[in-house]
């Protein structure tokens, strides 16, 4: 008997039984696929030496200086600051949109202030916008929208943009300097030696089943947990008893090359609709430390696509958010079993989320089970200095 089995060997999974088994639970991770990371899994390429992020490019970024003191316990960051370019109409543009790119795409020369004055004669005053399309032009006008997020959003989420929330658009920034990072985010670095050691250490010790489907024994693996930790698609978790969440996934087409330099930089997105890829990643750029130990460099075509095998993206339509309200009702009727990570709980997170989400989800357990209930979830995180 466990404590605690914990379906899913990805960030939550891992940073949940790694809080627990600290604090004395008996805790067992059973884990689908063949290697512990989730999606974060990233490996050595033996032909180039390149680390090669399996399921797209991930960026580590917080603004939580408790998240990054906490995932700096178990690897170290090199200084990378995210900066992406994007193609359109056959020209390259700095991203997220700032003055750069409004001055290129105008062939304009204005200061910021005069920017902001300009960006505001572009927009519509759309009240309260709802849906992404809507969002999108309150914030920066029809036509860079029509140039650099459109044709891009369709092809991502294969939809039209006034069907999706308006905030999946909030997560670039807008500005009117020459800031080209592209998070806000304080903290942010790529973590040395990729993400698959940081998973090796979180589940040091920890009892570990590879290739082992929660659902092929799923009342065996309920009869062994005093708690479920499920990680794992939450429709699946009930059968799809009320439909089908949709997902939006991507096929990763690799291309090893013996060139230098592919593209200058780490990510190139492509805004045109007729370019089937969404992006070009070449991760070498990605840890300029080892970039020149590297043989050669690799491309990562991105092309969006439905694979229900691989749940990536949540899309959150208005139909799926009346489908999830009846899942999440569901869960919260069932006793003993903790629902997280973002499968679980059909959210848009990013890594430090997910870290956070954990580390409240064991500090509450650890809470309730303690005798003298002292133990608070956040003090999980080491403190800020
Ligand atoms: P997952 O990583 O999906 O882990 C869930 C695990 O559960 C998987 O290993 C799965 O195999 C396993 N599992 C599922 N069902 C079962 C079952 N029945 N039995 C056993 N095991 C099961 N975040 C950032 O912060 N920065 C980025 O740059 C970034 N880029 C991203 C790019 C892409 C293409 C994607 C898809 C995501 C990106 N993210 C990024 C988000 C990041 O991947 C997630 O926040 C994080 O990996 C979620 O961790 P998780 O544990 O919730 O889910
Ligand atoms: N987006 C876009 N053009 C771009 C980059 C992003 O239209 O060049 C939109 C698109 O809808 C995307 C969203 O902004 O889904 C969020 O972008 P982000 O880079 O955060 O997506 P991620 O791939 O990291 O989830």
């Amino acid at each position: 008997m466990y404590d605690f089995v914990v379906v899913g060997a990805g960030l939550f999974g891992a940073v949940f039984a790694h809080e627990v088994k600290k604090a004395g639970k008996k805790v067992l991770v059973i884990e689908k696929r063949d290697h512990i990371g989730g999606n974060c899994y990233s490996y050595d390429d033996p032909e180039t030496d390149i680390n090669i992020h399996k399921y797209g490019p991930h960026i580590f970024h917080t603004p939580d200086k408790r998240i990054w003191n906490y995932i700096n316990t178990f690897a170290d960051f090199n200084n990378y600051q995210h900066r992406v370019l994007t193609t359109a109409g056959g020209k390259v543009y700095s991203l997220p949109i700032n003055l750069a790119t409004i001055n290129q795409f105008y062939n304009l020369n204005l200061t910021p202030a005069e920017a902001a004055e300009f960006l505001k004669s572009k927009t519509s005053n759309i009240a309260s916008p709802q849906n992404l399309e809507d969002k999108a032009v309150s914030l920066i006008g029809r036509e860079l929208y029509e140039a650099f997020i459109k044709g891009y959003t369709i092809k991502q989420w294969n939809c039209d943009p006034v069907e999706l929330p308006a905030e999946v658009i909030t997560r670039l920034p807008v500005r009117t300097s020459y800031n080209d990072i592209y998070y806000h985010d304080n903290y942010q670095g790529m973590p040395v030696g990729g993400y698959e050691p940081i998973f090796e250490k979180l589940l040091e010790n920890v009892p570990l089943e590879l290739e082992t489907d929660f659902f092929e024994k799923r009342d065996y693996w309920k009869s062994v947990a005093g708690t479920l930790v499920y990680t794992g698609p939450i429709d699946r978790y009930f059968d799809y008893r009320w439909g089908n969440l949709r997902w939006r996934s991507c096929r990763f087409e690799m291309e090893r090359m013996s060139l230098n330099d592919y593209q200058g930089v780490s990510v190139m997105n492509y805004a045109d609709r007729d370019v089937p890829y969404t992006r070009i990643l070449e991760p070498k750029h990605f840890y300029r430390e080892r970039a020149h130990l590297s043989r050669g460099t690799v491309i990562i075509r991105e092309y969006p696509c439905d694979d229900p095998a691989q749940p990536y993206y949540p899309v959150r339509l208005k139909t799926d958010q009346e489908i999830l309200a009846k899942y999440q009702e569901a869960q919260s009727r069932e006793k003993d079993v903790v629902f997280g990570g973002r499968l679980a709980e059909y959210k848009y997170y990013d890594m430090w989320q997910v870290i956070s989400r954990a580390l409240e989800q064991a500090g509450k357990i650890l809470q309730g089970r303690s005798s003298s209930g002292r133990t608070k979830s956040r003090q999980l995180l080491p403190a800020e200095d």
